[in-house]
């Protein structure tokens, strides 16, 4: 029988996250999303304390380099690993606040990428750094494979021109993994991720964005002209294989993809918690042992949305643990996307509708979470995007046939 509590050994993780994001991130959400691009210093205890978890194994392996995926060894027994622990722990900091959970030091995406392509001794190069992830630019969005930034090997030097735009920890990351291709005629085999260290000559902020919501997070504008990194900074193999080589850097949003879902997850169940005591107090209790047709508008409301977040938030357990157990999963990774995307943004907006002035003001947290959810149905594919490749995996077409 399938069993949908959570795994008992993930609770402790799942409580202390809980803890975390009540006692820490929470009072300081409002602050920071009035200060736009001011560093929220508090964070950088809080890495220290996720670090010391990490070393100490009580983590569970959990985080943006969770990801990766362990070698295929001779066990075949079903197991509950390091991406089922990140999607929950990440689902619960989120509760607390996203943008925050997006500025935490050596939590980037850009560390997924990593722990999902390199190899071991690039693991170990790049162990404890902070890393951006930066694949859009002012002409390429949703079309990855159309990127222009060019990496031209040079001697034991990579030399990269182009510009990066919308990168999430751009200014604060102390590494940058850049997607560029070795090749423009080649098209998407020729594209790898490189990782760039700050402050390397050639490679420079040229500015932040104002943006709707997840302001305590930085999002950056970087411009390399002549940047030269170390040969052995390409992540991956250098080899252009036309079935492996775009697989290979894609394979990060199988990873990621569950992660960006946890945290619309989480974004929204913290909509519906407060919601559902904001409406307590205004008198309307949810009766969950009668149907939703017999209680009124606002419950009827509030059951469907809970309904809608349990599936996004199973399509997320699913598409980590099919990780955790080694199983293909973009199908999953797209469609936990997808579902959680909108079910976030859905969530957040109708919980500021349902408790009309409250919800609206800055008085109460529903609003920001509201513009928080919308980025979480963009980045890492858009919703469009992730319905596009579900269909093309169900219906078994390539992306030229299916646009
Ligand atoms: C706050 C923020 C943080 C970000 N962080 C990062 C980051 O860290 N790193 C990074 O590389 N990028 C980042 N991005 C960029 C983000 O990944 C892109 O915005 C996203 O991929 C969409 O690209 P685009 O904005 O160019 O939209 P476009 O690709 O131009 O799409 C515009 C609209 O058309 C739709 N569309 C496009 N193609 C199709 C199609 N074939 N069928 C149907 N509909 C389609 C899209 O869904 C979208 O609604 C960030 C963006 C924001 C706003």
């Amino acid at each position: 029988m399938i069993n949908l509590d959570d795994p008992k050994r993930f609770r402790p993780l799942v409580g202390q996250a809980h803890q975390v994001a009540m006692n820490m991130l929470r009072p300081i959400s409002r602050k920071y999303d009035l200060a736009e691009h001011e560093y929220p210093k508090e964070l950088d205890m809080l890495a220290a304390m996720i670090d010391g978890l990490s070393e100490s194994g009580a983590s569970e392996g959990a985080g943006a380099s969770g990801v990766r995926r362990e070698e295929a060894d001779e066990d075949t027994t079903v197991k509950n690993g390091a991406n089922l622990a990140s999607v929950m722990s990440i689902a619960e900091m989120c509760w607390g606040d996203v943008g925050l959970l997006l500025s935490m030091p050596r939590q980037g995406l850009g560390n997924s990428a990593i722990a999902s392509v390199a190899s071991d001794e690039q693991l170990e190069k790049f162990d404890g750094v902070w890393a951006g992830m930066a694949i859009t630019e002012p002409g390429v969005g949703s079309d990855s494979a159309k990127i222009t930034t060019t990496a031209v090997l040079d001697g034991d030097e990579y030399v990269l021109n182009g510009e990066k735009i919308f990168v999430t920890s751009g200014d604060r990351a102390d590494h940058i993994v850049v997607w560029a291709t070795l090749d423009k005629d080649l098209g998407r085999a020729a594209i790898k991720s490189f990782v760039v260290a700050k402050g390397t000559p050639g490679m420079e902020v040229e500015r932040l964005e104002h943006k709707l919501g997840i302001r305590a997070s930085d999002t950056a504008t970087i411009r390399f002209d002549n940047c030269r990194i170390p040969r052995e900074n390409l992540l991956g193999s250098a080899d252009i294989d036309d079935k492996q080589g775009f697989a290979g850097a894609m394979a990060t949003f199988d990873n990621t993809r569950p992660l960006v879902a946890a945290m619309a997850v989480g974004c929204a169940r913290a909509s519906l918690d407060l919601t559902r005591d904001l409406l307590s107090e205004a008198g309307v209790e949810i009766d969950y042992d009668r149907p939703a047709t017999v209680q009124s508008a606002a419950v009827a409301k509030f059951l469907q949305m809970e309904a809608d977040w349990e599936g996004a938030y199973l399509l997320t357990l699913q598409a980590a643990w099919m990780a955790d157990n080694r199983k293909p999963n973009s199908l999953e990774a797209s469609m936990a996307k997808a579902k959680a995307g909108r079910v976030g943004s859905d969530i957040t907006l109708s919980c500021v509708e349902l408790c009309g002035t409250i919800g609206y003001s800055e008085a109460e947290l529903l609003e920001k979470w509201a513009r928080d959810s919308k980025i979480l149905d963009i980045f890492e594919g858009t919703q469009q995007i992730q319905q596009l490749i579900v269909a093309r995996r169900i219906l078994g077409l390539s992306s030229s046939e299916l646009k």
